[in-house]
């Protein structure tokens, strides 16, 4: 009796032991995970990866290394030598992003534009010490941004004068993109990554159910207007209500309109864009904010692939056609919701 009370209380210590090993380690069990939250790119940055090792510091160092290239404030990233310098060899990541936004800015039509970063240093988004420029000066931005003349020759991209890159709309997407291999990597069973709003979902959950994805309200960024229901792939938001400033009752947001070098002006509050890869949707959600209602809608009517959310002030919701049944509204909420189909007939 007592010998088997005895053993039961070493397998039961053992049992234990494991569980919390696997918990801080990512081990595989149904229910542990490896979690962490931290400061990447300018945002907060929380993880949650089931299986796999190591998992979690991995994904935090890549973005840390991410980070370090491709900022364009912090004067020792690449990005930064870049756009003083007017050229520079570029290492492997700022290179294959800057050839990736570059097939996204031509694919979007130029409302995702790279070469928007001297206006968005105009007015202030990357210090706070905000301005609003004069008609005069916004038309000479304006003329300055254009990413067809960014030039890649090998691995060394060379600006003219007065243009400089910023990949702030599109680096965390790559992230999520550079997360996924280290998913596959280690072998990870699933996983969601919320890398400043950019969702990376890997995998399969344990129970077989569907990945839930909240989406901000912009009015209260802390509540979700509702929520989406998918799976694997990446959700990135687009919104307002992350970086502006007020100015005389008029609200200034850090997404720009590349046509006019001013923040877009068009009713959009927020657009979350579904897709496979992680650049394409963090570069298409800051694309079809700047677009508005009609032109997005067209833009997804004539292209696959992805799908979207859009909401307006006036409390109007667009959905794409592929998603809308996987949306659900919260409580609370009043929106006149429209779905967007693409006719397949
Ligand atoms: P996101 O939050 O992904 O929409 O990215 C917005 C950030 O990208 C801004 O803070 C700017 O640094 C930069 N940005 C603003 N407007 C544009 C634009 N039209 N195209 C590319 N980058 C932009
Ligand atoms: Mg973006």
């Amino acid at each position: 009796m007592k010998k088997v009370f005895l053993s039961r209380l070493i397998c039961g210590m053992m049992m234990i032991t494991i569980l919390l090993l696997s918990a801080c380690s990512g081990g595989k069990g149904t229910d542990a995970y490896d979690t962490a939250e931290f400061f990447a790119m300018d945002t907060s940055m929380s993880l949650k990866i089931w299986g796999g090792e190591d998992g979690c510091e991995r994904v935090q160092n890549r973005a840390a290394e991410l980070d370090r290239a491709l900022s364009a404030v912090d004067e020792d990233s690449e990005i930064y030598s870049l756009n003083r310098d007017g050229s520079a060899a570029l290492g492997a990541d700022a290179l294959a992003l800057v050839r990736r936004s570059l097939e996204l800015c031509a694919e979007l039509g130029g409302s995702f534009d790279v070469t928007v970063y001297p206006a968005v240093r105009e007015w202030g988004f990357t210090t706070g010490g905000y301005t609003v420029p004069d008609p005069g000066r916004l038309s000479e931005l304006a003329q300055r941004i254009d990413y067809r003349a960014v030039e890649l020759d090998g691995d060394t991209v060379t600006l003219p004068e007065g243009v400089m890159i910023d990949l702030g709309a599109v680096a965390k997407g790559y992230l999520a993109d550079e997360a996924r291999t280290v998913l596959e990597e280690i072998g990870a069973d699933c996983a969601v990554l919320n890398l400043g709003g950019t969702i990376l979902l890997y995998g399969e959950k344990a129970d077989g159910s569907s990945f839930k994805v909240g989406i901000a309200d912009p009015d209260s960024p802390a509540s979700y207007f509702g929520y989406l229901t998918l799976g694997e792939g990446v959700a990135a938001t687009s919104g307002g209500y992350e970086r502006y400033f007020e100015r005389d009752g008029k609200r200034y947001i850090h997404i720009l309109d590349p046509a006019t070098a001013a923040p877009a002006d068009n009713g959009v509050t927020s657009v979350t864009v579904f897709t496979g890869e992680g650049a394409r949707a963090d570069a298409m959600s800051t694309a079809l904010f700047v677009m508005g209602k009609e032109a997005a809608a067209q833009y997804y009517l004539s292209h696959d692939g992805f799908e979207y959310v859009m909401l307006m002030s006036d409390g109007t919701l667009y959905i794409s056609g592929g998603i809308a049944d996987s949306f659900t509204l919260s409580d609370g909420y009043g929106f006149n919701i429209v779905t967007i189909k693409r006719d397949r007939s």
